[in-house]
């Protein structure tokens, strides 16, 4: 530094993080644009019908579900920071159902048939998957069980060369519209965690009508994630060909255990790209809104707002950052991973709150979109595991 050279903090400049490449970044943008021209114009509509199927055809077309996976199944050859940068790109569609839909496809349904599934099973379901032509749901949650997952009691019971799954899955995203299910299913009803067994299941075939003994028994109403389709599934005596089993039989808790940690680390991508998109939106509104003679943003209380949002959001974002490195490079960081689906659940919420506060009445306004931001990121601290349970994870971890 030459002498008398005054350094300026560059606050406003848009620095890339050490994670990501050009081409990550020029992935993000063009997903960007995708969702901000594609996407965010339906934002309110979607709210009352449902995003369209089309939208995974289209993001098949454009290569944004197979961004993880090989070439040979029609995949972009990516690393996993592709998964981080779609979740984020996602963030700007305005409409947190649209994200969820299209997270549970790419990141929780078909990681797992590519690991686990046979060379047939990755032709039948992963490639039509990636292509956006099938759309798949996950199915581990019943009426009975939710975070005990050992206590599932679809069983699924081996008749020749088929396996006859009996049982009910509720609370599933994509459940209504979906063409295949990745099943957690107890092949030994007696066992708990050494009894569960995964199939790939079809929901219907090539006309839509369902598979016999299958249906879907509600739609379910719910407070946020409007636009994203929740089913309650009804299996009875569905017969399923044992070569459809991912992965071995009596594996399926460690199986889904490794599927979940893929799901919380992109959960927590999310989170923190969602309340980023809040921040931005509320920081512009607090330079425009005016009260007592001055912009909002103006006053210290609200100032500190800002800053306290953004301190948590920077930590959430670089925890989740490290902790994808970890993964992205083999390790297998369940302890981190849970602190930053934790941590980024909660500070997405805390965001959530304090933007409706910051804007006041405008906030609480279904026109302004906070408030539906509030009501889709109060999921975060629920899905793919509650807060709880993710406590209870990292306490553990420590041997006690
Ligand atoms: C909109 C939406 C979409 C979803 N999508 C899917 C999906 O696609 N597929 C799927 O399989 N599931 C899905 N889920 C289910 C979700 O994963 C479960 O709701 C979640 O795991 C919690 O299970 P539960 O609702 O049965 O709550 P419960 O397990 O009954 O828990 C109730 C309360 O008890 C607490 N609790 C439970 N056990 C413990 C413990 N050991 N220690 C301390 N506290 C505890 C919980 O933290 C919670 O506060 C979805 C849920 C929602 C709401």
């Amino acid at each position: 530094m030459a002498t008398g050279t005054v350094i300026k903090p560059d606050h406003a400049a848009s620095r890339g993080h050490m994670l990501f490449t050009d081409e990550h970044d020029d992935l993000r943008d063009s997903m960007r644009s995708w969702v901000l021209g594609e996407l965010y114009p339906h934002r309110n509509e979607w709210e009352d019908t449902y995003f369209p199927d089309s939208i995974f055809q289209r993001a098949g077309e454009l290569g944004f579900i197979g961004l993880c996976f090989p070439e040979e199944y029609g995949g972009q050859g990516g690393d996993y920071y592709y998964s981080l940068v779609r979740a984020e790109a996602l963030s700007y569609s305005g409409n947190g159902g649209v994200n969820m839909g299209m997270a549970v496809h790419t990141d929780m349904v078909l990681p797992p048939i590519h690991l686990l599934g046979s060379e047939e099973l990755k032709q039948r379901y992963l490639v039509p998957g990636i292509q956006g032509e099938k759309i798949g749901c996950l199915g581990i949650t019943e009426p009975g069980a939710g975070s005990d997952v050992a206590g599932i009691r679809t069983k699924a019971i081996r008749d020749g060369d088929e396996y006859v799954i009996d049982g009910s899955k509720t609370f599933i995203t994509n459940g209504a519209r979906a063409d295949f299910i990745v099943l957690v299913t107890k092949t030994d009803p007696a066992a708990r965690h050494d009894g569960i067994t995964l199939f790939v299941v079809d929901l219907k075939d090539a006309e839509d009508n369902p598979t016999p003994g299958f249906s879907v028994a509600r739609k379910l109403e719910k407070m946020g994630m409007h636009s994203s389709d929740t089913a309650e599934l009804s299996f009875e005596g569905v017969r399923v060909p044992a070569a459809n089993m991912l992965g071995e039989e009596g594996k399926g808790f460690y199986h889904i255990s490794w599927e979940l940690q893929g799901e919380r680390l992109v959960a927590a991508a999310g989170a923190v790209a969602g309340a980023e998109r809040m921040f931005e939106k509320t920081l512009e509104y607090a330079r425009e809104r005016e009260a007592f003679g001055r912009p909002i943003g103006k006053f210290q209380a609200i100032r500190h707002k800002f800053a306290e949002m953004a301190t948590k959001i920077e930590t959430s974002k670089q925890l989740t950052y490290a902790t994808a490195w970890r993964f992205a490079n083999g390790e297998y960081p369940v302890r981190e991973i849970t602190m930053a689906k934790l941590h980024s659940s909660r500070i997405c919420c805390e965001v959530a709150d304090e933007c409706i506060q910051i804007m006041g009445g405008y906030g609480y306004m279904k026109e302004y979109e906070i408030e539906r931001s509030y009501r889709d990121s109060r999921l975060n601290r629920i899905g793919a595991g509650t807060d709880e349970i993710m406590l209870d994870v990292i306490g553990r971890s420590y041997g006690i």
